[in-house]
């Protein structure tokens, strides 16, 4: 730890000020870690989970350095998703109040489903700040509405989203289209390959800082549930009467799938919003603004709607079904339990998850295997101690198969005959342990 307070920084007193206002007492580790390199103009890669505190970790030292005089835009600020780039401009709104510079810095949202012709109109007085998504970006400025050579910073959040995304070829675009000086500063929870190629491309030296958030916080539970051929809407029903969330997060893999839960739970009488990328722009921020005005108990929600949406008072996560790579179950998990608050994650498990189980156990989770009856929580087994159970008929199969006459000239049909003789001893080898048991007792 470098820095114990915001005081040790180099910050302006307007800066000072806004912290305050924020209600920040000491900063988080990867605003400790990148601060005072962006102060010095440096630019970063920062590796870091959403909630790590990376949006301030940029607009605290980016607004210490903007001009009060300026006829350009000075910063640019990216995010792959309309959601992401309007909680971004929200914050940056909430930093020129907190400024008290509401006379002084101007800044523009830019991102898609809204009108274009009118976007152009209201960039006839070039902004301080750009915030948005590339597509959008890109468009205002090949047709001439707004130029970005002016910036002195650029800050791609999200990078590994925006590759998924195939947003990476708009933003090499955008920086083409920037001051070779420009001060890159991209944030991203993983780095894949393809991004190493890109930052070697854009990045001189950059300060990487890495920052390894716990897997699980102390006051996250997770819980399993094997779903064993039930209907999950009926289950997450049973499971609302025991734990009675304050706000519960539902994933589902796929918006096919997210359609169809929260229909079926809206019909059993939840609360339910739903999230997911096939939204048409108007419903989708209807919707988010819907939940952070508690409007819903429940919230059905894909991966990708909900990356980096920063929604408070998460008190469950639920997942109707796992998801099929690791990373995104920490991510999930991660809407829980934040700023210090208790959270359960309760997910619901079939016979195709238990490899993810394992790889999650392996990594340090551990989980409370459990089932819902009557209002209450039971215990279950854990699926390794359902496996010990056929592993032993395995073994009988192994054994049974063992004493079954190989013939020595194969006809046709025989593997089905062999097969038919293996039943026959083990069911003759289960009935003699059955009966020896019984004598033993
Ligand atoms: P982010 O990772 O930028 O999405 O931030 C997650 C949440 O942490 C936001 O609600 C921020 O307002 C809050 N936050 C950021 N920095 C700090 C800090 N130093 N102290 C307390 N809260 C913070």
């Amino acid at each position: 730890m470098k820095n114990q307070s915001f005081d040790s920084f180099d910050f302006k007193p307007l800066i000072k000020q806004a912290v305050e206002q924020l209600h920040f007492i000491k900063p988080t580790e990867i605003q400790q870690e990148l601060i005072p390199a962006i102060l010095n103009g440096q630019s970063v890669i920062g590796q870091s989970q959403t909630g790590s505190g990376k949006t301030h970790a940029f607009l605290l030292p980016l607004f210490n350095q903007l001009k009060e005089q300026s006829k350009d835009v000075q910063l640019v600020l990216t995010a792959p998703t309309r959601e992401l780039a309007s909680q971004i401009f929200d914050e940056v709104k909430r930093m020129i109040q907190y400024t008290n510079k509401e006379e002084v810095w101007t800044a523009k949202l830019l991102i898609g489903g809204t009108d274009k012709q009118r976007m152009q109109d209201k960039l006839k007085t070039a902004p301080d700040i750009i915030v948005g998504t590339p597509g959008r970006i890109l468009d205002m400025v090949e047709s001439g509405a707004v130029s970005i050579f002016s910036a002195t910073a650029f800050v791609i959040d999200e990078a590994d989203l925006m590759l998924d995304m195939g947003f990476i070829s708009d933003i090499d675009k955008l920086l083409v289209r920037s001051h070779s000086d420009v001060q890159l500063l991209v944030f991203s929870a993983t780095i894949p390959t393809r991004l190493e190629h890109f930052f070697k491309k854009y990045l001189e030296n950059p300060l990487y800082v890495k920052i390894d958030q716990k897997i699980s916080p102390e006051l996250m539970e997770h819980r399993m549930i094997d779903l064993r051929h039930r209907d999950a809407a009926k289950v997450i029903k049973h499971l609302s009467t025991v734990i009675q969330p304050y706000l519960a997060i539902i994933f589902t893999n796929g918006k096919d799938n997210a359609d169809q839960l929260a229909e079926k739970l809206q019909q059993q009488g939840l609360d339910v919003g739903l999230l997911h990328g096939g939204l048409t722009p108007r419903q989708r921020k209807r919707v988010v603004k819907e939940i952070q005005n508690l409007r819903y108990q429940y919230v059905v929600c894909t991966d990708l709607a909900s990356r980096g949406i920063d929604i408070k008072g998460v008190s469950h996560v639920i997942n109707a079904q796992l998801p099929k790579e690791e990373p995104f179950y920490i991510h999930r998990s991660g809407r829980t339990a934040r700023a210090g608050l208790e959270g359960t994650v309760i997910s619901l498990y079939t016979e195709q998850d238990i490899p993810m189980l394992k790889l999650l156990e392996k990594r340090g989770l551990s989980f409370v295997y459990c089932d819902v009856k009557d209002g209450e929580w039971t215990d279950a087994k854990p699926w390794n101690k359902r496996q010990l159970r056929t592993q032993t008929a395995t073994d009988l199969d192994k054994e049974a198969w063992k004493r079954v006459k190989k013939p020595t000239k194969v006809k046709p049909g025989y593997k089905k005959k062999m097969k038919k003789q293996q039943e026959a001893i083990k069911k003759q080898l289960q009935k003699k342990e059955k009966s020896n048991r019984n004598r033993r007792k």
